[in-house]
This record gives structure tokens, sequence and C-alpha cells, in this order.
């Protein structure tokens, strides 16, 4: 058989969907760890879509989206920015934030190209340099806090990059960024001439007292910002695959053409039936919150009942968990954090990422939980923890 591309040969499936396949293969365990929801979407969306199953349509949309969705995202992100965002002319919608983030990189990066990524990082932008041939500059986001050393991150700007990607609020450490930490990254990407790529997904899973601020809503950074974002998580509709991406003209007239060619478009039924969530009012992003608020409150405790050393998010569903008095415990020795991943589905029905599929450091002593789920699963979720943590008697 013929060679396969070099670039296949040089990453792996993600690690994030490999653990849902891994639990799902177990019965009964429970998934904590690709994050996506286990209750259902608004009612307002399930019932528009049985109306499009009757009405339609149920033929390709425009390819860079359906007019009325469009129009709907304009308005709706346009009042959070606090500028008019042109529907024809700045929007594409993709098939998920995933396409809205190799679309983008496809459109501004060529092969060699350097791109500044934060560790730790959402693990698609691996895939997503590689794929669109950029070289990425890890910065490191410091714990506890996560924040990030101002000088090395100009450090990275000087070597002459073409992009820095943020994701915020943060995938897999809940950091949300500040104001001024945005302002600071924003000037750097003018002075040294580089885009910013923002993946918002989580945009409105935001803990008080932290607030969401888009890049692209920061004077003078509309014009070099492209922001991915998506229906997924803001509506409980991770299986639509609706995302888009909202940039500036001349950046979005040559993301039309790859998304054109990648995917065509996103699907036509769905984007009409997901137009009444992007017009729902404020009361219904306030009660999203207040509901994730519960959950994260809720498993945080029991975390630390059980006596867990974890992250706290400021903002998206995602916990890390410190597994390190595990593994120093003779029968651990020598393991990654993927084998005791695997162990715990196995042994305690919990499926948890592991952390080094999101930093560019050596990180083995990490797992990523999401609480996206049912109180009802949360508990038993951490009786479980509470039983691997007994038994191992870390405590
Ligand atoms: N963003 C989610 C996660 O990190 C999943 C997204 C996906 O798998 N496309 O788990």
């Amino acid at each position: 058989m013929p060679q396969l591309s070099d670039r296949v040969q040089t990453f792996t499936d993600s690690v994030i969907r490999r653990m849902t396949r891994i639990n799902d293969a177990q019965e009964d365990s429970i998934n904590l760890s690709q994050g996506f929801p286990d209750f259902d979407p608004p009612k307002e969306i399930t019932d528009a879509l049985a109306e499009v199953a009757k009405k339609g349509p149920h033929q390709y949309s425009i390819t860079f989206g359906a007019k009325n969705f469009r129009e709907a995202v304009a308005r709706k992100q346009g009042k959070a920015i606090g500028r008019t965002i042109d529907p024809e002319k700045e929007i594409v919608v993709t098939c998920g934030g995933t396409e809205a983030m190799m679309s983008a990189m496809m459109t501004i990066c060529n092969p060699g190209d350097k791109v500044i990524v934060f560790s730790p990082f959402y693990e698609n932008y691996g895939a997503d340099a590689i794929l669109s041939g950029a070289d990425p500059i890890y910065v490191p986001l410091v714990p506890p806090d996560f924040h990030f050393d101002r000088e090395v991150l100009e450090d990275a700007f000087q070597q002459k990059v073409k992009a820095i990607i943020i994701c915020n609020p943060s995938n897999p450490c809940g950091k949300v960024f500040t104001r001024e930490e945005l302002e600071f990254i924003g000037s750097l990407a003018v002075k040294y001439d580089a885009f910013v790529v923002t993946d918002e997904v989580y945009e409105h899973i935001v803990y008080d007292p932290y607030k969401h601020i888009h890049m692209a809503q920061l004077p003078g950074m509309y014009e070099r910002t492209i922001t991915c974002n998506s229906l997924s998580k803001t509506y409980s509709i991770t299986g639509w695959r609706l995302g888009y991406l909202i940039g500036p003209e001349k950046v979005i007239e040559s993301a039309k053409k790859v998304h054109d060619f990648l995917t065509v478009g996103a699907a036509a039924p769905l984007q009409e039936a997901a137009v009444v969530g992007l017009n729902f009012g404020e009361e219904y992003y306030e009660q999203l919150k207040n509901i994730y608020t519960k959950k994260r409150d809720f498993f945080v405790k029991g975390l630390d009942e059980i006596g867990l050393k974890h992250t706290v998010p400021q903002g998206s569903y995602f916990i890390l968990i410190d597994i390190s008095d595990f593994l120093a415990m003779p029968q651990f020795t020598g393991w990654s954090d993927l084998k005791f991943c695997e162990w715990m589905i196995e042994h305690y029905g919990v499926a948890a990422v592991p952390g080094s599929s999101f930093f560019r450091e050596p990180v083995n002593h990490l797992i990523r939980l999401h609480f996206a789920r049912e109180e009802k699963t949360l508990k038993e979720a951490l009786r479980r923890l509470g039983e691997m943590a007994k038994q191992l008697n870390c405590l």
C-alpha cells in the first residue's frame, strides 16, 4: 500500500473522545470525560426541531449559513460585543466549534507559521496546528491561578507569530481571562501584528464574580480577532454540531472558501430549529449560569469532603483533580495518567481524561472531570470516587 500522509502520523485520535468510547464499553460507568450535558436542550428548541421535520428545510442552506441563523447570531453577539455585525460579510456558520477553529487556522496559517498556544490547552488545538501547518509556541498558564507571565508571552510574540489562540473561559483549567489580561494580550497582538483566535464556547458558563469579556469587544481588537463559537454548550445541543466564526470581512471572505470545501455547510434543519435559541432573552443565560453554578458548587463540595485536591473553575464545567497521592503509592509506581484513568473506569466506573492530553509540560498527576451531569449522577460519581479514595487509604 502507498504511504499515508506525514501529517497523519504526527498526532493521535482525541484522547477526550477515546475516553468516552472506553467509558461506553464498560457497563454502568459514569462518563465525566468528554464534556457534554446529560440533560435535554430547552423544549422550545426541540419543539422547533419537530416543526422543522414537517416543514423543512431539508436541503442545503447557503454554504456559509442560513440567512436567518446568521442574522440571529449577528443580533445576539453584536449586542454582546457592542457593535453591528454584518451577517452577510462577518459570519460563517460551521459544523461545531471544532470546524470553526480548524477553518480559522486554515484561513490564516501558512505552513511554518508560528502560533502561540497557552498550556494547558484544549486538545484540538494541537491537531488544528498540525493540519494547518502551523508551529505552536507554548506559553504556560501557571497554576494554581493559571496566570501567564507577561514577559514570557512577549518573548513568544517576538518570534514573529501569526496568531495567538485563547480559550476563554478555558478548557481544561477553568480560567476566565480578566479584562486587563485580554487588553495586554491585545496590545501585544497589535504591537507584533498578529491575529487573535478566540474559542469562546463557554462564554455563558461563567461563575460569579467572574465576567466573560469578548476579545472582539475591546477597542481596536475586532479587526484582528477571529471568534470561534458554538451552540453546543449554550443550548445543550453538542450533537447538532452548530458553530460559527465571527471576524472582519476580509478574514471571513477567505474563511467562507475554506469552510465551503471542507463541509459545504452545517445541517440546514438544525440551523432553522436553533434560531429559536439564539433569540432567547437574557433570562435564559442567567438560568443556565445558575444551573451550572449549582452543579459546580455541589461537585466541588463533594470532592472536598472526599479529600481530593482539585481546581475550582471560574468558568466552563471542568475540574482538574490532583492524583499525585495515588501515584506515590507502590501499586501505582510508573503508571501514566492514562493508565490511571483506564483503571478508574474499570474498577470504579467513573471516566476522566488524562491531564497529559492538555499540557505541553510533562504533566502526569492531573485528571480532568466535568460536571455537566444531573445532580443524582454527580452524587453517584462522588460516591464512587469516595470509595476509590478510601480503598487507596490516601486520606
Ligand atoms: N469540549 C469538550 C471537552 O473538552 C468536548 C468537545 C468535543 O469533544 N468536540 O470535553
